[in-house]
């Protein structure tokens, strides 16, 4: 069975300690990363926990950063970082919503044969289902493009509700047919909430970073409510690590079925890759 990372960060070798050192500046010490964040790193990590694959989500936190997130994605792809790299990571271009060529851009990101497009409402500055958000959301569809997008709140920013569970529920019932990953079991610090009103609906949800800051037993309760067939790992590297997360997992005892499922079984699925 495969066994999928669905969410993964991670920075070419000339400016990976300098775009930690900006992201981790908006946050709390204790929420910083030990790892280097360099893509070789985040593939060693991989072969070392027997990941087939990790999807590497990009944040194109202005518009102009299309065109270098996509040079990047293209480079990972055709070799240039190594073929383990090349085999193993599946990139996600990045186009912001605010982009006055999003369309075309959606378009680009389809016919160079990527799978989707990474969002993040904090670092990109805007509200889920904002009626513009919704046409960008139906352009990503459009496109055939299934979308990534960072739900809950961000320790790095103050807690004003840009994508918390209800918006991601609005997205969902005025986008019919958008494939949309939702992040962090439905809305990170937003456990309850999400629980309430995303978990064990029909909705695809990725699981990271609630080790660690959700109940563990609220986190468990969740993996067994929610669809079986709905349910990716996440780890959000290297912001958590793997020595953390997957003995956690493990010790949940999930029955084996769904197990395989969260590790990788959907996620080859939704990536429409074999299954080895
Ligand atoms: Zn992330």
């Amino acid at each position: 069975m495969a066994r999928i990372d669905i969410h993964t960060h991670a920075f070419a070798d000339k400016i990976a300690s300098h775009a930690l050192e900006s992201i981790m500046s908006h946050m709390p010490e204790k929420y910083w990363t030990h790892f280097d964040g360099r893509l070789a790193t985040l593939v060693s990590q991989l072969k070392a926990h027997s990941f087939d694959h990790a999807v590497l989500c990009q944040i194109a936190t202005k518009p102009e950063h299309f065109a270098p997130i996509m040079a990047w994605s293209s480079a990972i792809r055709d070799g240039a970082f190594g073929e383990d790299a090349a085999r193993m990571i599946v990139p996600l271009p990045s186009v912001h919503p605010a982009d006055p060529d999003y369309v075309s851009r959606l378009g680009e990101v389809a016919k160079a044969g990527f799978k989707g497009v990474k969002l993040h409402p904090y670092f990109q500055r805007f509200i889920l289902d904002e009626p513009h958000v919704l046409d960008y959301f139906r352009a990503v569809r459009d496109a055939g493009l299934f979308v990534e997008v960072h739900d809950g709140f961000d320790i790095g920013f103050p807690f004003d509700d840009f994508c918390g569970p209800r918006r991601i529920l609005n997205v969902i019932e005025n986008v019919p047919g958008l494939r949309f990953m939702v992040t962090h079991f439905g809305g990170w610090l937003a456990w309850e909430e999400a629980s309430r009103i995303l978990i064990g609906q029909p909705i695809d949800i990725e699981i990271s970073m609630a080790i660690g800051f959700c109940e563990p037993a609220k986190i468990k309760e969740m993996l067994l409510r929610h669809p079986e067939d709905r349910l990716y790992f996440g780890s959000d590297w290297p912001w958590s690590d793997y020595d953390v997360t997957l003995p956690f997992l493990e010790e949940c005892g999930l029955p084996p079925s769904r197990m395989a499922a969260l590790m990788g079984g959907n996620a080859a699925r939704w990536l429409g890759l074999p299954t080895p």
